[in-house]
C-alpha cells in the first residue's frame, strides 16, 4: 500500500484516483471543486482542504490537471506540492502539458531532494474507469521502476520513453495523430452519407480494414449519433495542438496537415463549442459541405 496524494479529480483524475483506492493504495485526493472530492470519498479515498493537505504523508504525489500554468501554479507555487512534499517524494504529473514545463518541474523537484516524472496518458475516459491507459514516462529508468506499483493500476501499457519532458513529447504526437485522425473519419462519415450509404455497416467494415484505427473503433458510433458530450474537449485538443506546434517549430519539422487539424480545432473552440467533445471536428466538416450540422 504506498500512500497517494491526487490532485485534479475532473473526468480523468476522478476514475483513476478511484482505481488506485480500489487497488487497496491510501489515497487522499484535492480538487478546486468540491463535488468531485466528495464523489473520491464514496469511492474509497479521502478528501483534502488544500495541496500542501492533499500531499502532507505522502509518499507519490499524482497531478492530472487542464494545462501547464496550473501545474506550474500546483507545483512550483508558493504552498505548492514541492514547497510542501517530504524530500524523496515520488511526483507524477499525468496531466497533458508542454515538455519545457515538464523538465522545469523536474528541475524544481530535483533542487527539493524530490524524483519527478511526466507521465501522460492516452486512452480516454473510457481508459481511465476501466484502468487501460497507455502511459507514456519521461524521466529517470530508477524512478519509473519506483513508479511502477501504482502506474500499473491505472494503465496497461506503461511504457518509459526517455527523460524528463520525453512522455510529453511522445503525448504532443499521440494528440497530433488523434486530431488528424478524427477530422479524416469526419471527412469519411460526411461523404458517406451524402452518398446515401448504410454508414452504421461502412464503419464496421471499414474499422476492420487497413483503414481500421481507435476513432473508428470508439467514438465513430458517437459521431454517427452526433452525441457531443466530452470525453476529452475541444479546449483540451486546441491547447494541445499549441503544444504540437510549437514543439515542431522547436524541432524545425513541419506538419502541414496537423497544422489544419489544429486550425480547425481553433475554429471549434473560437466559435464557442470548446465544451464539446474533439469529435465535433464533424460538425465542421458539416457546415464546409453545405450539410446542415445536426
Ligand atoms: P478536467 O478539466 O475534467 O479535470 C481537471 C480537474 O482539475 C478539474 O476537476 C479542476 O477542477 C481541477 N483543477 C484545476 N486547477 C486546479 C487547482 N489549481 N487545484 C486543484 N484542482 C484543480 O480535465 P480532464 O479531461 O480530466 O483532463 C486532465 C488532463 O488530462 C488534461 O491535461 C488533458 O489534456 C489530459 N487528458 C485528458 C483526456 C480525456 O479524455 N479527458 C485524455 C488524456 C489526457
Amino acid at each position: 500500500m504506498t500512500r497517494i496524494g491526487f490532485i485534479g479529480l475532473g473526468i480523468m483524475g476522478l476514475p483513476m484516483a478511484a482505481n488506485l483506492a480500489k487497488a487497496g493504495h491510501d489515497v487522499t485526493g484535492y480538487n478546486r471543486s468540491a463535488a468531485a472530492m466528495e464523489r473520491l470519498v464514496a469511492q474509497g479515498g479521502r478528501s483534502a482542504s488544500s495541496v500542501s493537505h492533499a500531499v502532507e504523508g505522502a509518499e507519490v504525489v499524482i497531478t492530472m490537471l487542464p494545462d501547464s500554468p496550473d501545474v506550474e501554479a500546483v507545483m512550483l507555487g508558493e504552498g505548492g506540492v514541492i514547497d510542501s512534499a517530504a524530500p524523496g517524494t515520488l511526483l507524477i504529473d499525468m496531466s497533458t502539458i508542454r515538455p519545457e514545463v515538464a523538465r522545469q518541474v523536474a528541475t524544481g523537484g530535483a533542487a527539493r531532494g524530490m524524483r519527478v516524472l511526466d507521465a501522460p496518458v492516452s486512452g480516454g475516459e473510457q481508459g481511465a474507469i476501466d484502468a487501460k491507459l497507455s502511459i507514456m514516462a519521461g524521466g529517470s529508468e530508477a524512478d519509473f521502476d519506483a513508479a511502477q506499483p501504482v502506474l500499473q493500476c491505472l494503465g496497461t501499457t506503461v511504457v518509459h520513453v526517455g527523460p524528463a519532458g520525453a512522455g510529453q513529447t511522445v503525448k504532443a504526437a499521440n494528440q497530433l495523430i488523434v486530431a488528424g485522425t478524427i477530422e479524416l473519419v469526419a471527412e469519411a462519415i460526411v461523404f458517406l452519407e451524402a452518398h446515401g450509404v448504410d454508414t452504421e455497416a461502412a464503419v464496421r467494415v471499414l474499422a476492420n480494414g487497413l483503414a481500421g484505427n481507435a476513432i473508428l473503433q470508439r467514438k465513430a458510433q458517437g459521431m454517427l449519433a452526433r452525441d457531443y458530450r466530452p470525453g476529452f474537449r475541444v479546449e483540451l485538443h486546441h491547447k494541445d495542438m499549441g503544444i504540437v506546434q510549437a514543439a515542431a517549430r522547436e524541432a524545425g519539422v513541419v506538419i502541414p496537415l496537423g497544422a489544419l487539424a489544429g486550425q480547425l480545432m481553433a475554429s471549434l473552440q473560437s466559435r464557442g463549442d470548446g465544451g464539446l467533445d474533439h469529435t465535433a471536428l464533424l460538425k465542421l466538416v458539416e457546415e464546409l459541405s453545405g450539410r446542415s450540422a445536426s
